[in-house]
């Protein structure tokens, strides 16, 4: 018998496998619907012989020593630092917002301190942040929330900005120099020979099986395991029993041009007029030369995988629900952006995986030593 059966192979149900049969030494059979390993941000040589990633772009970035640390068992690391243009006005402009962007969009020659005073001034009074739409306009006001964010955020979201969750649009910042990177933190990097690799290095050991092609729904009556950690959506699990969740997807439209480079950067989000959000050009993320190039278009829907939790009170309300019922279930564990229902980073949910293998193995050993007392 297993002692763990794992339900989807990304970032949740790999670092579980990983930990639970390397460092728990316990039996794992890590199982996925999919035809791979890796889930989101599984990655693979397309057919010109480009490294791309299946589900749109992944750049791994993290405050976290400890993630860092943890994950650079499995893979060596290039350094990259991820950069952004937005299509507005004719121009591709720098993303997040900076002292570039606004000089260059309204021709103007403002210095930071300039700046600062110009977002002041053009700053919305919000009392309570409760939305995205709050969290924009109060810092630099509706004209560049117009432009940079409405758009893009009503494609994305199927929502306006003003009916979700400040945390969406809190992601992205608003700077006042001229630091034109996607992301702060202190680590910035990719895996040097892609995710999947790193993910087969995880997943290599003489205690974990690994199932692909298989849905756990339809083997669910005929396994038999100690406990089972899924990190598929919470509201499948159960049967949508209080009704679905909404999850946002993707339809990814992978194209290769016969030509070195296509843009500067490797991804342009387009926020107004196009139907697509952003176009990857996966060669700067990874740093491979080859005379052709591939790239991604990313048009959001409803139909197909469950990709992004939908950031409302609401859509929580639900959640809480379905967690409550997920409490009553204790050899039942629920992990990953869709298991939890959080907007998650790769580093979050790796993150979450951890605490959650170390609550298990405590509990597990808590159980021996209780049983070895009962022993006569
Ligand atoms: P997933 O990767 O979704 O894995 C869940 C797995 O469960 C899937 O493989 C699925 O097939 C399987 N599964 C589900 N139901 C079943 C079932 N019934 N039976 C069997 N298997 C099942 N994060 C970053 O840090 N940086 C980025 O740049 C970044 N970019 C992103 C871009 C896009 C377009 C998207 C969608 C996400 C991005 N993310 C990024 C987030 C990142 O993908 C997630 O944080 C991470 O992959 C979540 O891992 P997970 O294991 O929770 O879920
Ligand atoms: N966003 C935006 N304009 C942009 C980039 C982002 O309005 O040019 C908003 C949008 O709502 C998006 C959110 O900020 O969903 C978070 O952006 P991020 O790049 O983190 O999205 P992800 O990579 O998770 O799709």
């Amino acid at each position: 018998m297993y002692d763990y059966v794992i339900i989807g192979a990304g970032f949740a149900g790999s670092v579980l496998a990983e930990r639970l049969a390397n460092d728990g030494n316990k039996k794992v059979l890590l199982i996925d619907k999919r035809n791979h390993i890796g889930g989101n941000a599984y990655d693979f040589y397309d057919d010109a012989g480009i490294l791309i990633h299946k589900y749109g772009p992944h750049i791994f970035h993290t405050n976290s020593p400890e993630i860092f640390k943890y994950l650079s068992d499995f893979t060596k690391w290039r350094s990259y630092e991820h950069r952004v243009l937005s299509a507005v006005d004719g121009q591709l402009l720098p993303m997040p917002i900076n002292l570039d962007t606004v000089n260059r969009l309204y021709n103007l020659n403002l210095t930071s301190e300039e700046l600062v005073t110009y977002f002041a001034e053009k700053a919305e009074d919000v009392d309570i942040i409760n939305t995205s739409e709050d969290v924009i306009v109060s810092k630099i006001g509706r004209d560049l929330y117009e432009k940079f964010f409405r758009g893009y955020t009503r494609k994305q979201w199927d929502a306006d900005p003003s009916e979700l969750s400040a945390m969406v649009t809190s992601r992205i910042p608003v700077r006042t120099d001229r630091d034109d990177r996607y992301f702060s933190d202190s680590f910035q990097v990719m895996p040097l020979h892609g995710y999947t690799r790193m993910f087969e290095n995880m997943l290599t050991h003489p205690n974990i099986n690994i199932m692909l092609q298989t849905d756990y729904h339809d083997i669910k009556d005929a396994i038999v395991y100690k406990q089972l950690i899924f990190t598929g959506p919470i509201d499948e699990y159960f049967d949508y029993c209080y009704g679905k969740l909404p999850y946002r997807s993707l339809k990814f439209k992978h194209q290769t041009l016969d030509q070195p480079a296509m843009q500067s950067v490797a991804v342009v989000n387009y926020p107004n007029e196009q139907e697509y959000t952003r176009i990857t050009e996966y060669k700067h993320l990874t740093g491979q030369v080859h005379a052709q190039t591939s790239i991604t278009y990313e048009y959001p829907c409803w139909d197909g995988d469950p990709f992004y939790p939908v950031p409302k009170s609401e859509n929580q309300e639900l959640y809480r629900k379905y967690a409550a019922l997920a409490k009553e279930i204790p050899d039942v564990h629920f992990a990953g952006r869709l298991g939890t229902y959080r907007y998650y980073n790769m580093d979050q949910v790796v993150a979450q995986a951890l605490t959650l293998y170390k609550k298990l193995i405590t509990n597990d050993s808590l159980i021996r030593e209780a049983i070895a007392e009962t022993l006569p």
